[in-house]
């Protein structure tokens, strides 16, 4: 510990409301600088990052390349409002294009993932004429207006002002709401949920059906097979839009470019944010399906933000982008999921009484702790609070949510770091068990 990470704690403790905390209860945790998977204090002391940060961070801290194009940009023009032709937006439309399915042409840019889904809901309200939104109950896409009113979970409820939201369970096996017992019939029973709650509400009142990918905050939950291709079958047949969440999963997250492309699904609008850059500057965005996108040729689109494509983060999206695909990250963090974090993963989940499923591809993975394997009783918040606190005491920082330790490092994880971080669980997941703290 250093005079500065005094400092910080310090002003940060006197003038600092944070997000997601009790204001008596926030970190100390100081980071002041970073570089792969790896971040320090000011003192020097070391932390794996198995977190992240908030599943963002892709390509790992301080890439040297996007460094320098943020640097480069920041000499030519740092600011530009969004009416103006850039260069740099231009390229990074095109970079992000290049990933979409095939006819996909345009994107509009936003500040993060939740104004990406807040201006996709808006789009998707102006281009059927219709109002509702249907989401999922386990999920999460953002902390603005329409955007958390679409979550699922508790933060919805504080902030339930808007109308028009209707929420359903997706597919969950291992806690399933549709008492199935095999992918196959999670993925049926939740179809035939969906359906239902389609019919109910009256399917012509529809605008859009909102749902991540692969839910993440939620629990990492890898849709069973055939669910997202009947979702787009159930849009289809209603002429319901479908908006694909991929601010966390998409970017190289599942070891795909966007998470869909594993499945049998095309969105009509693909939300964006987290990865696209790995955070270094905020960004986000809408990729708009051509069909959509041009019923606004003749027609203003009533949605904009100062900084929506902003010269910083466009040039951070396109060197970002640039060094995935030359680095080849994104089969890397296949790879690495296949050979090493999931194997691993699995012998932890051997050896633990206390883990009740690993699930999870490329480096996106969750370990869900249970008091109990055979009633699924969640490991209580108390001993998960203990798990959080051994793991950065043992230097790593990991990503908890609720009874879940999510094993989300950056793309460019290495083994070595895998093996590291895995020693560090295992003891911590020991002392747990045998209550040695
Ligand atoms: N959508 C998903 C799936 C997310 O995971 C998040 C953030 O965690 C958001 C949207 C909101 O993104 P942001 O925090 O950039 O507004």
């Amino acid at each position: 510990m250093t005079d500065t990470d005094d400092l910080a704690r310090e002003l940060d403790r006197a003038h600092v409301f944070h997000s997601w905390s009790a204001q008596s209860q926030t970190s100390s945790l100081v980071i002041a600088s970073g570089r792969g998977c790896r971040v320090w204090d000011h003192a020097g002391n070391e932390y794996l990052d198995f977190s992240s940060q908030l599943v963002n961070v892709n390509i790992g801290h301080q890439h040297p390349a996007v460094v320098s194009a943020i640097r480069e940009q920041a000499e030519l023009l740092t600011t530009i409002a969004p009416s103006t032709v850039n260069l740099a937006r231009g390229e990074a439309a095109k970079r992000i294009i290049d990933h979409a399915p095939e006819g996909f042409r345009r994107v509009f840019f936003t500040n993060g993932g939740a104004d990406a889904n807040e201006n996709a809901i808006r789009l998707a309200r102006l281009a059927t004429g219709r109002d509702k939104i249907l989401s999922t109950y386990r999920s999460y896409h953002g902390n603005t207006g329409a955007a958390i009113v679409s979550t699922g979970d508790w933060r919805r409820v504080p902030n339930e002002f808007a109308r028009g939201h209707v929420h359903f369970f997706g597919p969950y096996l291992y806690r399933s709401e549709f008492w199935a017992t095999t992918p196959e019939q999670e993925s049926e029973r939740a179809l035939h949920h969906l359906r239902r709650v389609i019919e109910a509400e009256g399917p012509t009142s529809i605008a859009a059906v909102l749902l991540e990918t692969v839910p993440g905050t939620a629990g990492i939950l890898v849709p069973p097979p055939g669910y997202l291709a009947g979702v787009r079958e159930l849009c289809d047949r209603h002429g319901i839009l479908l908006i694909l969440d991929e601010v966390m999963a998409g970017f190289g997250r599942t070891g795909r470019w966007f998470a869909f492309d594993g499945y049998d699904v095309r969105p009509d609008l693909i939300t964006f944010a987290k990865g696209v850059n790995s955070g270094y500057v905020p960004a986000g965005g809408v990729v708009i399906d051509e069909p959509i996108a041009e019923r606004f040729d003749d027609r203003v689109f009533p949605g904009g933000l100062t900084y929506s494509g902003h010269p910083l983060a466009m040039a951070s999206i396109v060197a970002t982008l640039d060094a995935m695909s030359s680095e080849g990250v994104v089969e890397h963090a296949r790879a690495i999921g296949e050979t090493a974090i999931g194997p691993a993963l699995a012998d932890l989940a051997e050896r633990y009484a206390v883990i009740g499923e690993v699930r999870g591809e490329g480096v996106f993975w969750a370990v869900e702790l249970v008091a109990d394997r055979d009633t699924r009783e969640p490991l209580p918040a108390a001993a998960m609070g203990r798990i959080k606190a051994a793991l950065v005491a043992r230097g790593l920082l990991p990503f908890i949510q609720d009874n879940r330790i999510h094993v989300v490092p950056p793309c460019v994880v290495t083994e070595e770091e895998v093996a590291e971080a895995m020693a560090i669980y295992d003891e911590v997941l020991a002392a747990e068990t045998t209550g040695g703290g």
